[in-house]
């Protein structure tokens, strides 16, 4: 049996072992999967909406301890993780009313009549990253179970807690035994099964560019449906014409937020060059006030990084001599803390092109709209993004200008439930969330019914 010892980030001490499981594992689980999706698709509409409504109410009752769950395991700070078990409440409770909508089409044809079903797929896997895991983990499972799937997820190696509790909590709130199965193991062996397992219809997957290319591969070996939600390096564009001292001050919290462990941090600040000297003077002091610190703390707004070795790959994007503008604080001790960090660096340096997935932004100066697109789309990722600017025509012309799946002006906003997520070019492929994430785990199934030419002739009146 092979055991993953699991690290408290901030604390660097072994606070639990999870036992990683094997193939055989994945084997198991979809016969039980398979038994469990039958009853639950054959189950009423409006019971399986109750259902998912009770799976909501158990999260909802469970919010502080799954909250605490995340603080211990990925070190993310309490506030942050309650939101996280809220926003998987919200997740469950938005999809709760899929089972009653879901409803196909009825199309015109001549002779006849032609009627579509949205069927389920059957057994969904799910694997999912370290950074957010509960929440990313219901944004597969709550559209999918909504749908009349179930589903199989695989934690990261490093924070499998809180989806193994959610599983729980599935059961206790009354959903059928092995519709909401979580299987800990290691991405090359329970991750690699669940893709070529031929009992699983569809792969959502989220995690690094590089891994989604080779699940990408791996799938197409049995023509498996995927949804890729991959990396980001993503534009916070600051025109001369915004509210430069509310850019400023929030620019911090677009992109240290979860210590940069977020595909959505808007890791590079292009800033308009007649406003560059005025916003870096405001940015230092919105950086310094970046509270980081014990994430048990409930003002605590930055935790550590999760582990050693992330805390080794941020590190080398930030090697002796690199163009520090200037930097927040960060505790001392064990743990792996690392300080808010800005860089003014040159273009093609690594750090302007490469995702760190850590607490450092890149600044640039830009001289008009066009070249700010051009810079903002220089990247082969393109998921979210910023653009500050009083200016709504400009708002406009530069969000739908920038190859980018998720664009906030004048603001950063995080993902919402209710409205469409993914990305463009090497961020993804599909959208998760909003209104038709359920029509993602269903399979069209088109009807043609003969009624005939003449109804006299088909024996009707
Ligand atoms: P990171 O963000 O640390 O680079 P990855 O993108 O590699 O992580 O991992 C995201 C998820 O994908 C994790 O659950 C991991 O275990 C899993 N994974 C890693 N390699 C594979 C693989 N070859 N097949 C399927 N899943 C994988």
């Amino acid at each position: 049996m092979t055991v993953m010892e699991l690290v408290n980030p901030a604390t660097a001490e072994v606070f639990a072992d999870v036992e990683m499981l094997d193939a055989a594992a994945v084997d198991r689980a979809v016969t039980d999967a398979q038994r469990a999706q039958r009853s639950w698709a054959g189950s009423t509409p409006a019971s399986r909406g109750m259902a998912l409504r009770a799976f909501a109410a158990a999260v909802e009752a469970h919010r502080r301890e799954l909250a605490d769950l995340e603080v211990t395991n990925s070190g993310h700070p309490l506030g942050q993780a309650m939101w996280e078990a809220d926003h998987v409440r919200d997740v469950l409770t938005f999809y709760s009313a899929t089972p009653e909508r879901l409803a196909g089409r009825q199309i015109p044809v001549s002779g006849g009549v032609d009627i579509t079903f949205a069927e389920p797929i059957g057994v969904v896997g799910v694997i999912t990253p370290w950074n957010f895991p509960m929440t990313i983990a219901s944004w597969g499972f709550g559209p999918a179970l909504a749908a009349g799937n179930a589903v199989i997820v695989k934690p990261a190696e490093w924070t499998p807690l809180t989806s193994i509790r959610l599983a729980e909590l599935a059961v206790e709130s009354g959903l059928p035994e092995g519709l909401l199965q979580v299987l800990p193991g290691r991405g090359d062996v329970v991750g690699e099964a669940i893709i070529g397992h031929p009992g699983i219809g569809k792969v959502v997957f989220t995690g690094s560019t590089r891994t989604g290319r080779r699940v990408m591969e791996q799938a197409a070996q049995s023509v498996k449906q995927v949804t890729l939600e991959l990396g980001g390096k993503s534009a916070n564009i600051v025109f001369a014409d915004s509210d430069v001292a509310r850019a400023a001050a929030t620019a911090p919290y677009g992109v240290f937020d979860n210590a940069g462990q977020d595909c959505c941090a808007r890791s590079r600040i292009l800033v308009q060059r007649s406003i560059y000297d005025e916003f870096m003077e405001r940015l230092e002091p919105a950086v310094a006030g970046v509270r980081v610190g014990d994430p048990r703390d409930d003002g605590t707004e930055m935790g550590p990084l999760v582990s050693r070795p992330h805390w080794e790959k941020v590190a080398s994007y930030v090697p002796d001599g690199a163009p520090v503008a200037f930097r927040g604080s960060a505790p001392d001790g064990p743990g792996f803390w690392f300080p808010p960090t800005v860089l003014t660096p040159q273009p093609d340096d690594r750090s302007v092109r490469e995702e760190i997935f850590g607490p450092v932004v890149t600044v640039q100066a830009f001289d008009d709209e066009a070249q700010a697109v051009a810079m903002a789309n220089d990247s082969a990722y393109g998921l979210s993004g910023s653009i500050w600017t009083e200016n709504l025509s400009r708002a406009m012309r530069v969000s739908r200008a920038v190859a980018s799946g998720n664009l906030s002006v004048n603001s950063h906003s995080a993902v919402r439930y209710s409205t469409p997520f993914g990305g463009y070019k090497q961020s993804g492929i599909g959208r998760e969330l909003g209104p038709d994430a359920p029509s993602a785990f269903t399979e069209t199934k088109n009807v043609f019914i003969a009624v005939g030419p003449d109804p006299q002739a088909e024996g009707t009146s």
